[in-house]
């Protein structure tokens, strides 16, 4: 089994997404996954939810991921937005991450049960020490 199989096994990640290539940088404690879409595939519109929609253009985007072993993980992609018939361009949402957040949903899960087992102050504290990546990390329950 190759390496990116692995990563994408253990993502979750289902067609058009897919693990392109990795890089990992012992030095640096810190494991990067590159994600991509096939050419060609189609999205679901994140307002109306009318599927079949194609890629309009693309924004990358990066999201801290849980580490690996004890390595930082992050995951990058090129995001789709779509031209929906109804709806016009919209950035689609993720399967890995809710949208305007700089998180994964299984880091964000994480956090979430750090701070109901340790209380919102050390949880954030700890979190504040260790993750310098810009994004928001919003403690509301997820829909998970
Ligand atoms: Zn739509």
């Amino acid at each position: 089994m190759r390496d990116l199989d692995l990563f994408q096994m253990a993502l979750g990640l289902v067609e058009p997404w897919y693990v392109e290539r990795s890089e990992f940088d012992p030095a640096a404690r810190r494991l990067d996954l590159y994600l991509n879409f096939k050419s060609g595939g189609v999205f679901t519109c994140p307002e109306c939810g009318g599927g079949g929609c194609k890629a309009y253009d693309t924004t990358e985007k990066t999201w801290r991921h849980l580490n690996f072993f004890h390595h930082e993980a992050y995951l990058h992609a090129r995001v789709p937005r779509v031209k929906c018939e109804r709806c016009g361009v919209k950035l689609v949402e993720v399967p890995w991450a809710r949208t305007g957040s700089g998180f994964t949903l299984m880091f964000e899960a994480v956090v979430l049960m750090l701070a109901k087992a340790r209380g919102y102050r050390s949880t954030r504290n700890l979190i504040a020490m260790a993750y310098l990546i810009g994004g928001k990390l919003d403690l509301k329950p997820l829909p998970i």
